[in-house]
């Protein structure tokens, strides 16, 4: 994408007022619709909304790919293992927090939620505009058309608690 190999996105404002709908969807683009659509009425969000919302929050590189993460993303003032979306002005709290890692809900296992840049899998999600795909690409244009398997691939549970190893028995 650029001379010295190191992937480059274009930022876009988190003003929607100026984006266009492309007549054609990518297969990640209509799938990315009909799993907001559908995540409305359920009760759980499911593991390829939620593998969707990763992928736009956190990118891909921690598995490999070359998204990096969302510009907006920070890490928790509180706990630092945690993240919020700096975009949101939720504030910072185990609510506001993207992924759990306990049985509790992470921000990004409800079924309804919006996203300031309307990003795939969120609820408020809309297709890119045909100018994003000039590079440097965006991010959302480049996550609506790579290969649904590496969707696939990223790891995500859904407000699960983690398994843990069982206690060694202790002999008296
Ligand atoms: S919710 Fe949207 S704006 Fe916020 S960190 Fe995730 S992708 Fe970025």
């Amino acid at each position: 994408m650029t001379d010295n190999n190191e992937p480059q996105f274009r930022k876009v404002p988190i003003d929607p007022n100026k984006r266009g709908i492309k007549k054609k969807l990518s297969m990640v683009q209509s799938f990315a619709v009909a799993l907001a659509s559908r995540g409305i009425s359920n009760k759980k969000i499911n593991n390829p909304i939620k593998q969707l919302r990763v992928l736009s929050c956190f990118g891909n590189q921690e598995h490999g790919g070359i998204l990096p993460p969302c510009e907006h993303l920070q890490t928790s003032a509180i706990d630092g293992s945690k993240n919020i979306c700096g975009a949101c002005g939720c504030g910072d709290s185990p609510r506001t927090w993207l992924i759990q890692h306990s049985d509790e809900y992470g921000k990004l296992d409800y079924p309804q939620l919006a996203c300031p840049l309307q990003m795939p899998g969120f609820t408020n999600y809309l297709v890119s505009t045909p100018d994003e795909s000039t590079e440097p690409v965006t991010r959302k244009y480049y996550i609506e058309n790579i290969d649904y398997k590496e969707v696939q691939k990223t790891p995500v549970t859904i407000g699960e608690e983690e398994n843990k190893e069982e206690s060694p028995k202790i002999d008296s």
